[in-house]
């Protein structure tokens, strides 16, 4: 067998010791003659998974006592809308910060169910590059919504927004017990589980309970299964949860605590982010996007020496208006991109294309990839920078 090293944004790559154990339980879970995935939600063999996962998040969170904890489906794009459906419905106004596609798509979410939405900062300026500093917010908002990695633009906040009495809204889908959080700061916090901590199909989401409103006073037509209350009076079982994820889910977080914690993943995550970023900040070939003192642990993009002042001159015109000199460029940027792209994946590591909004290359370096593998993409990358 050999595996690949995966720099995938999500679904990504799971620790080899959870995958393992899947499989040597994957006929016959604990002497009951069953799959896990075969098994009913309402088993006395199933229960004791979905709470063992949620106390493991409970513990490697330090989740407040007065938080509920809720696995639910369809995705963190999902949670844009619940947001909103449950959360803005008192002045029906929500201030969000702008650091990319999946706040925006948050914000655009919001709107849409009629909720007046403020962008109270951007980093559109500089092509989402950095998070922008936001002090302090006041106003009549009943919440306030961070994106608080931005897996696509590779942006990370070093601090949280001081937002008083309004709740702080997070998504953290990619940066999930990469590092200690202090659940407290915020009044909500969700992740698709696809990125650091499962297989795609569940999202958690972490609510204070006092914001969690009746089913009466969310959104007017808000569905069943978008009612925050409808999970939380379940325990996550209203309906037929993603119960082979949980458990999946559950693994990782065992396999979280049995190396450190939300610590010890900080410390590995962060041996590994520097390891990539001084590589990339000392090359004449490659260099990052972001700005230091923005920049994720998780996502990294990069670009070649071959991404310069003419291409990207050149994006901004209109293809017949490009001269033969900016055509060139865009070509040969494009040329040695997809290079890079092949190479690397013959050599092993694989989905290190870039997101089109950024373009280049990136490397998601989540929990699970190992420091081996980022030191053998560096190599990997030395040698590329020397031949072209
Ligand atoms: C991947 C991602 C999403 C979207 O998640 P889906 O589960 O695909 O809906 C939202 N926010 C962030 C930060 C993400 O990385």
């Amino acid at each position: 067998m050999s595996r690949v090293y995966n720099f995938s944004a999500g679904p990504s790559c799971l620790p080899e010791e959870v995958l393992n154990a899947c499989a040597a339980e994957m006929l016959d879970y604990q002497g009951t003659g069953q799959s896990v995935m075969e098994m009913s939600h309402r088993s006395k063999y199933y229960e004791p998974i979905i709470q063992d996962a949620e106390a493991m998040v409970r513990k490697l969170m330090n989740v407040p006592s007065n938080y509920k904890v809720l696995f639910v489906q369809g995705g963190g794009s999902t949670q844009f809308a619940m947001v909103a459906q449950n959360l803005g419905i008192k002045n029906k106004k929500a201030a969000y910060i702008e650091t990319g596609v999946w706040a925006k798509k948050a914000a655009q979410e919001a709107a849409k169910l009629g909720v007046e939405v403020t962008t109270i900062a951007s980093s559109k300026d500089k092509g989402y590059s950095y998070i922008p500093r936001v002090e302090k917010v006041e106003g009549d908002y009943d919440y306030v919504y961070i994106c608080y990695n931005n897996t696509i633009m590779g942006t990370h906040y070093e601090y949280i927004p001081e937002t008083g009495n309004i709740p702080l809204v997070a998504d953290i889908s990619s940066c999930v017990l990469s590092e200690p959080l202090d659940v407290s700061k915020f009044g909500l916090l969700f992740a698709g589980a696809q990125k650091n901590l499962a297989p795609a199909g569940v999202t958690l989401v972490i609510v204070r309970e006092d914001l969690i409103p009746e089913a009466s006073e969310c959104l007017p037509g808000t569905p069943t299964m978008s009612v925050y209350k409808t999970h939380a009076d379940n325990d996550s079982m209203y309906n037929t949860p993603p119960c082979y994820t949980i458990y999946v889910l559950g693994k990782v977080l065992h396999w979280i605590e049995a190396n450190g914690g939300a610590e010890g993943m900080l410390k590995r995550n962060k041996e590994k982010a520097d390891y990539l970023y001084s590589f990339l900040d000392s090359s004449d070939f490659f260099r990052a996007t972001t700005e230091v003192g923005s920049r994720s642990l998780m996502n990294v993009p990069f670009l070649t020496k071959y991404s310069n002042d003419v291409t990207k001159a050149a994006a901004k015109v209109a293809e017949e208006e490009q001269t033969a000199e900016q055509k060139a460029a865009l070509a040969k940027e494009k040329e040695i991109n997809a290079k890079f792209v092949k190479e690397a994946e013959a050599a092993g590591f694989i989905n290190l294309k870039g997101h089109r909004l950024v373009g280049g290359m990136r490397a998601s370096i989540y929990n699970a990839m190992s420091l081996e593998g980022v030191k053998a993409l560096v190599e990997f990358m030395k040698k590329f920078a020397a031949a072209n």
